[in-house]
C-alpha cells in the first residue's frame, strides 16, 4: 500500500505520523494509539511494525484449592462472567477439598518431516538405527539446555503416508515451553539426515501436540451439596453427567463445551504470559485424538458424589517468550505463587475444569443468561455512550425490561439525560 512502504524500518513515531499522512486515522485516533502504548520500548521488543499496546481486563478468580494448596488465580479476559464462573466453580469444589492433579513427564516434541521416501520400512529402521548420532546434534545445537538437566530425551519414527516419514524427537525443556530451542535442535537433526543419509527433509518444526505434557484435574463434589431452584442434587448432578455425556457423541456439543472450558484455560494462559495459541492448538488436538472431536472433560455420578475430570496437554513455561520481558506477567506470578512451569500447568486445567462446572451447572439448572446480564448490560450501557455515573442507572432500568438491545439501551440512557436536564 503506498506510503507504507518499508514501513518495519520506521521509528515509532515514522509509523504512527504515516497513519494521519495517509489519511488513515485522525490526530485525535493517533493519539489514542499513544496514549494506550503504556511501555513502546517494550512492545518494540516482543513484535514487528509496533503502533499500540491494547489492553484487555485483568482480573482475579477465588476460591481455588488444589491439591491442599489455596491459589489466587489472575485471569485476562474480555468476556463477562468468566471469572465470576471459575470462582463459583472452585467455591463448590472447595467445600470438600479442592482440586487434585496429576501430570506425565513434562517434554515436548519435535518433528522433521522426510519427503520422496521410497522404502518407508527401510528407512524407518536405518533413521532409528542412527538415533545416538542424531541425538548428540540435537544436543550441540542447544548443549545450555542439556547443563540445566533436560535435553533430547527419545528419537521416535512414524510412517505417516506413502513417500512421507516423520522423525520425532521427544525434548525435556525443562521450564521453558522450548519452543525455539526445540526448532534448533530439529534443524541440526534434519541437515543431518541431510548430509549423512541424503534424506529429502520437507521442514523440521515443533508440534504443538504435546501428548507428553499431559495434565489432569479432578475433583469430587457430594451430589447434596448440588442441590437448587427446590431440584435435589442428585437430580441435577445426573443432568450434569448427561451433559457432559452429550458432549462426549455430539462434536456440536463438544465445540462449545470446550469452548467454555477453554474461556478460563486461554484467562489464566494469558496472564501467565505464556502463548495461548499453543495451548488451544494442543487442547483442541486432544479433543480429537480418537477420531471424533470430543468434550475435554467428564462428569460422572457415582454412589452420592459426582466426579469430575479434565484431561489436556498444558505445555507452558515459567520461562521464555514474553514471560521474562512483560513486568505485569512477574505480578500475576507473584499473586499465583506457584513453584514452578508444572505448578502453573496443575493450576490451568483446575481452572478449565471450575469453569467447566459452573457452566454445566448453570446450563442444567438457571441456564446460561441469568449470570451474564448483568455485565452483559453494563457492556450494553457502555456500547451506547453511557458515562462512568449513568451506567449503574441505565443497568437498573434495563434489568427491569423484559428484553434488553442496543437500541432500548439507547432509549434508556436518552431519557435518563432528558430527566437530568429538565431537574437542572
Ligand atoms: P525462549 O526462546 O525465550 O527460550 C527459553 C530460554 O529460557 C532458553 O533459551 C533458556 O536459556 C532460558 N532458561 C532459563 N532458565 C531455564 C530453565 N530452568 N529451563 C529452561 N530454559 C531456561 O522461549 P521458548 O524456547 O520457550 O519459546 C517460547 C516462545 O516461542 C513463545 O514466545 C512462543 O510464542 C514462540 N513460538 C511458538 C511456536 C509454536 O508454538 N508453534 C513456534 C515458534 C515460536 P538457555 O538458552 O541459556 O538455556
Amino acid at each position: 500500500m503506498q506510503g507504507f512502504e518499508k514501513y518495519y524500518r520506521k521509528t515509532w513515531s515514522q509509523r504512527l505520523d504515516i497513519l494521519t499522512q495517509q489519511n488513515k486515522l485522525s490526530e485525535k485516533q493517533v493519539e489514542q494509539l499513544k496514549q494506550n502504548a503504556v511501555t513502546p520500548v517494550l512492545g518494540e521488543a516482543q513484535i514487528e511494525n509496533f503502533l499500540t499496546q491494547f489492553q484487555l481486563p485483568e482480573g482475579l478468580a477465588l476460591n481455588f484449592v488444589i491439591d491442599g494448596k489455596e491459589y489466587l488465580i489472575p485471569m485476562v479476559i474480555e468476556e463477562p462472567s468468566v471469572i465470576a464462573g471459575a470462582s463459583h466453580g472452585a467455591a463448590i469444589v472447595k467445600k470438600t477439598g479442592g482440586f487434585h492433579t496429576k501430570s506425565s513427564r513434562r517434554a515436548m516434541r519435535g518433528q522433521v518431516v522426510l519427503e520422496n521416501v521410497t522404502d518407508l520400512v527401510a528407512t524407518k529402521k536405518k533413521i532409528e538405527e542412527q538415533e545416538t548420532e542424531l541425538m548428540q546434534a540435537a544436543v550441540d545445537a542447544h548443549p545450555s539446555i542439556v547443563k540445566r538437566g533436560g535435553g533430547p530425551l527419545a528419537l521416535k519414527v512414524r510412517i505417516l503416508e506413502q513417500g512421507l516419514l516423520s522423525v520425532d524427537l521427544i525434548i525435556d525443556t525443562k521450564e521453558a515451553m522450548g519452543a525455539n530451542m526445540i526448532n534448533s535442535m530439529l534443524e541440526a537433526v534434519a541437515d543431518k539426515l541431510r548430509t549423512t543419509g541424503h534424506h529429502d527433509v520437507l521442514m523440521a518444526i515443533l508440534s504443538n501436540y504435546t501428548t507428553e505434557c499431559l495434565v489432569t484435574a479432578s475433583c469430587q463434589i457430594p451430589v447434596a451439596n448440588l442441590a437448587k431452584n427446590g431440584l435435589p442434587g442428585l437430580k441435577i448432578a445426573q443432568k450434569l453427567a448427561q451433559a457432559s455425556r452429550v458432549a462426549q457423541v455430539d462434536p456440536y456439543r463438544a465445540a462449545t463445551h470446550n469452548k467454555g472450558i477453554m474461556n478460563g484455560i486461554d484467562a489464566a494462559v494469558i496472564a501467565s504470559g505464556n502463548d495461548w495459541r499453543a495451548i488451544e492448538a494442543a487442547a483442541h488436538a486432544y479433543a480429537a485424538r480418537d477420531g471424533q472431536y470430543r468434550g475435554l472433560s467428564t462428569w460422572k455420578v457415582a454412589g452420592d458424589q459426582l466426579e469430575g475430570e479434565l484431561s489436556l496437554p498444558v505445555p507452558v513455561g515459567s520461562v521464555g517468550g514474553s514471560i521474562g520481558i512483560v513486568p505485569l506477567v512477574q505480578v500475576n506470578s507473584a499473586l499465583r505463587s506457584e513453584k514452578d512451569a508444572l505448578g502453573l500447568e496443575k493450576i490451568i486445567a483446575s481452572v478449565g475444569l471450575a469453569q467447566n462446572l459452573a457452566a454445566l451447572y448453570a446450563l442444567v439448572t438457571d441456564g446460561i443468561q441469568k449470570g451474564h446480564m448483568n455485565l452483559q448490560m453494563k457492556s450494553l450501557a457502555v456500547s451506547v455512550g453511557a458515562k462512568e455515573d449513568e451506567i449503574e442507572q441505565v443497568v437498573s432500568v434495563l434489568q427491569k425490561l423484559p428484553q434488553q438491545d442496543q437500541a432500548i439501551a439507547q432509549h434508556v440512557l436518552d431519557e435518563i439525560r432528558n430527566e437530568a436536564s429538565e431537574n437542572e
